[in-house]
């Protein structure tokens, strides 16, 4: 078992130095059209997923406001559209959200169940970037029902065939609850099947509404991503998120400019909910509150510009707490310089406070990742000499 605090790790895996903050322009921003979701997965984070409270225009617009002008500083600007299902807000809607943006590009993360041919149309006069969310085949993704238990399975299926009909290029994002070298074997290429150009992994998150455990065995999540590797490297026709990222760190450290992977400042991601409500760092705390640090949100783009708010993130409590437990990561965690402190909202939802260092989080999903990745690229693990 290689923990945070174990200074014996794999070969390859090093400190990173450098003080880490928080940068006062993002990559990209999330915007939650509606709270509804028609879905009820088991494992969602959501908080108020079956009510169907929708962000009026002002709050778009306000939020424009700011975000034009970001866009205009960058060749690429990222507005996504998440956290429910965003179709469930509808296209005439979802048209009146957008309208204020200008020079960014729309992403929509979906569920894909309401995909059909007007969404289609929908997608391509808007240039919208599609993220389907879909956990393999039918018995891998039975913990996404809806709220009457149905399974959603067709309904995705529906939705992916409407995408390839209208040649809308999609990436995927497949939750893992059951992590194992058999699971990876069969995600592959059911994944290459579906047509995606992309795929990211998320192990599941024990985090907001979710008390499901995700303390898996080490064997297993390692095995997972040493399988899933060995998988796409046979067949490299889809951008695997996660498994690339880690063998560009690295390379990059063999190199010696991993400091290049790691932005020396994190991104402050703002959520803006749907209300106008404010939350940097960990889309995941949006709509959440507790009686220690009070509202997650740190503010309203209805009675702030969103710049101002970004630049104020030092000042909330629970920000400089998480700022304080990536310093405490570096101290202690060999893979610092691959994971960077990861996110506050793990730390939150699993200890209860944002100064801890290791979870079962970033286990699953960045120690186990590097080992796994490792374990795959060591002969011994590949038996082919090669
Ligand atoms: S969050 Fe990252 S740096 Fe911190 S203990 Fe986990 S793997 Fe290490």
């Amino acid at each position: 078992m290689v923990d945070a605090t174990d200074t014996d790790v794999p070969a390859g895996v090093a400190q990173y130095t450098g003080m880490r903050g928080i940068s006062a322009v993002p990559s990209y921003v999330i915007l939650q059209p509606t709270t509804l979701c028609n879905l009820d997965c088991a494992y969602c984070y959501l908080p108020a997923r079956k009510f169907d409270r929708r962000m009026p225009v002002e709050v778009a617009a306000a939020t424009a406001a700011t975000v034009n002008a970001w866009a205009a500083e960058r060749d690429r600007f990222s507005v996504v559209w998440h956290g429910g299902e965003p179709l469930a807000a509808g296209r005439e809607h979802l048209a009146a959200l957008m309208a204020p943006f200008n020079g960014v590009e729309h992403h929509i993360q979906t569920n894909a169940t309401l995909i059909d041919d007007a969404w289609c149309d929908f997608f391509r006069e808007h240039d919208v970037h599609i993220g389907l969310s879909v956990d393999g085949p039918e018995a891998r993704t039975a913990l996404r029902v809806d709220r009457a238990g149905r399974e959603a399975y067709s309904r995705i299926v529906r939705g992916a065939e409407a995408l390839r009909r209208h040649d809308i290029p999609f990436a995927a994002l497949c939750v893992v609850s059951d992590p194992s070298a058999e699971l990876a074997r069969e995600l592959y290429p059911y994944f290459r099947e579906l047509g995606c150009y992309a795929l990211g992994i998320n192990i599941e998150e024990h985090e907001g509404v979710n008390d499901r455990s995700n303390a898996y065995a080490e064997a297993a999540v390692r095995g997972f991503w040493a399988e899933l590797t060995a998988q796409w490297r046979t067949d490299r026709a889809i951008e695997l998120r996660d498994v690339e990222f880690a063998i560009r760190y690295a390379g990059a450290l063999l190199h010696g400019d991993a400091d290049a992977i790691l932005p020396r400042q994190m991104d402050p991601i703002p959520t803006i909910a749907h209300d106008g409500a404010v939350t940097l760092l960990s889309p995941e705390l949006a709509g959440f509150s507790s009686p220690h640090y009070g509202d997650f949100a740190t503010g309203n783009v209805l009675h702030q510009p969103l710049d101002e708010i970004v630049r104020r993130a030092g000042e909330a409590a629970w920000i400089g707490e998480y700022l304080r437990g990536v310093e405490a990561c570096r101290a202690v965690c060999p893979y610092f310089g691959f994971c960077g402190g990861a996110h506050a909202a793990n730390r939150y939802f699993e200890h209860g406070r944002f100064d801890g260092t290791v979870t079962e989080h970033c286990r699953n999903s960045k120690i186990h990742l590097m080992e796994g990745v490792l374990d795959h690229a060591a002969p011994q693990h590949r038996g082919d000499g090669r």
